[in-house]
């Protein structure tokens, strides 16, 4: 079975978030299951590079504004299919935005074109290779179901809508809807129509045959009003078609026992040689009261991972034990609020801004914890890097971050399956007391030792769940025939 996946980013080539970290795992965590999944991604100068020797199979003398040609090439061990479209993609700065942030104000065209190159490889356009399916990922992608259910009614391959954060949606203003090249009975409210403008995500959610996200509890968080976003009434009506698939991670790149970025590598059997990991990573942070639970945050800093509690509680979570690392970036006050909590706690806890892959990975191999106190999380990443890493998760009950800690309680003690500590979302004071629990538990070395081992077992790898997307295109492409 032959599948096309849409996204704007993938590991190792370009990368905003955990997105990148899922399109880039799956075609080889799919290959054992039958499946051969090649990768459409934009032309952004870094692919581009990376795909220099590839294969023009369709060209376009016009596609939003200027010639366009679908490359077919392999980079970074993928299949891919490269949108090269210099007038959209070739131009300095991240994905979506320049550098200094913000988003292009073509976007709309940008990521339309990527939709519209996706429906035509759906629809045959990359010659001898042709999909049975199509997978296409967050907004950046949701105008693909789009396209093929309107190019080609009842005809088209099925394609699979797959929510990583419902928090961003991609929408536009009604304006932009002429230069779609879509019928007029599109702008409805069963097609691209979204409070009264465009909105791409919603145009994907309503086109493919099914709706994916990556978690059993986001899946069920997205239908209610409070989670929904404005999309819950949508989702809850097409909620047999809604499915809850929890992400895996890369369990090679993501390897205690091999991985170059530690100072020392370690397996289950020997978690002691974590401790030159430590050393490291309170040398890096200027950390030098080390006594108690090395706790590390690798994050985007927003809101929604909760980032505003953890530096208005950042004084209490210190004075409860916990000696604290953070490296992330993000919102600039949040930025500054981390800054002067850690300038108030010098030797105690260090913050690092910016994105350092490398750092973030000893930190997994050195820190006895990881704090996640999302507001809500889709599936969350770095916790299951915790749990391979032994680095204890510290999680808001929501979304992944639910599905995939089991709490520290009495019973879960007592059977030896807790493998992290779980609070309350939204509350200071929940998170405060979680702290303490941590603090508590981290003094008992047994039990702390036993919790991280037990992390360590956990399998994380996308085994489990590419077998469900797997089942899930086939049952697709079944009923299709
Ligand atoms: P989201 O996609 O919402 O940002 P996830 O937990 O799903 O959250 O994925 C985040 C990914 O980005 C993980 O791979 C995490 O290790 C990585 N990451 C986040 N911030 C940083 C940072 N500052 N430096 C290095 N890696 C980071």
């Amino acid at each position: 079975m032959k599948i096309i996946s849409v996204a704007s980013e993938t590991v190792p080539l370009v990368k905003t978030g955990g997105l990148a970290d899922v399109v880039g795992a799956l075609p080889a965590a799919l290959a054992p299951h039958g499946v051969a999944m090649r990768v459409l991604l934009p032309g952004y100068p870094a692919v581009i590079a990376a795909a220099r020797e590839g294969e023009a199979v369709h060209r376009y003398a016009e596609l939003f504004g200027g010639p366009a040609a679908i490359f077919a090439c392999q980079a970074a061990g993928l299949e891919l299919f490269v949108l090269d479209a210099p007038h959209l993609y070739d131009r300095p700065g991240g994905p979506y935005g320049p550098a200094g942030g913000g988003d292009w104000p073509d976007n709309w065209r940008r990521y339309a074109a990527l939709g519209r190159a996706a429906a035509d490889i759906g629809a045959g356009a990359a010659g001898s290779w042709r999909p049975d399916a199509l997978h296409a990922h967050d907004w950046q992608a949701g105008m693909a179901p789009a396209y093929l259910r309107y190019a080609a009614p009842g005809q088209s391959v099925p394609s699979v809508m797959t929510v990583h954060n419902l928090a961003f949606q991609g929408q536009f203003a009604a304006s932009i809807f002429p230069e779609l090249a879509l019928p007029d009975e599109a702008m409805s409210l069963d097609g691209v129509e979204y409070y009264g403008g465009v909105g791409f995500l919603k145009a994907g959610l309503q086109s493919a045959a099914a709706i994916t996200t990556v978690s059993p509890t986001y899946a069920r968080e997205i239908m209610t009003p409070a989670f929904g976003m404005g999309l819950d009434g949508l989702l809850r009506l097409r909620a047999a078609d809604v499915h809850g698939i929890l992400n895996g991670i890369d369990v090679a790149a993501w390897d205690p026992a091999t991985d170059a970025e530690l100072a020392a590598t370690f397996a289950p059997a020997t978690p002691k040689r974590r401790e030159a990991n430590r050393r490291a990573v309170v040398e890096r942070f200027g950390i030098t009261d080390t006594d108690g639970p090395l706790v590390c945050v690798i994050s985007r800093l927003t809101w929604q991972k909760g980032v505003d509690l953890l530096a208005a509680e950042f004084d209490a979570l210190i004075g409860a034990g916990l000696r604290i690392a953070v490296l992330g970036s993000g919102d600039a006050a949040l930025q500054g609020a981390l800054l002067a909590a850690a300038a108030r706690h010098r030797g105690r806890a260090g913050v690092v801004i910016g994105y350092d892959e490398g750092l973030s990975h000893l930190m997994q191999g050195g820190c006895d914890a990881i704090l996640i106190p999302s507001r809500f999380e889709p599936c969350g990443l770095t916790q299951l890097y915790g749990l391979r890493y032994g680095c204890v998760p510290l999680v808001a009950r929501t979304g992944g971050l639910a599905d995939t800690v089991v709490d520290a309680n009495e019973a879960a003690l007592g059977l030896g399956v807790a493998t992290g500590i779980v609070f309350e979302p939204d509350s200071g004071a929940a998170l405060v007391a979680a702290a303490r629990r941590a603090a508590a538990l981290f003094a008992d070395r047994k039990a702390w030792a036993a919790m991280q081992k037990t992390g360590m077992r956990c399998d994380v790898s996308w085994e489990r769940s590419a077998l469900k997307y797997a089942n899930l295109y086939r049952a697709l492409v079944t009923k299709g025939n």
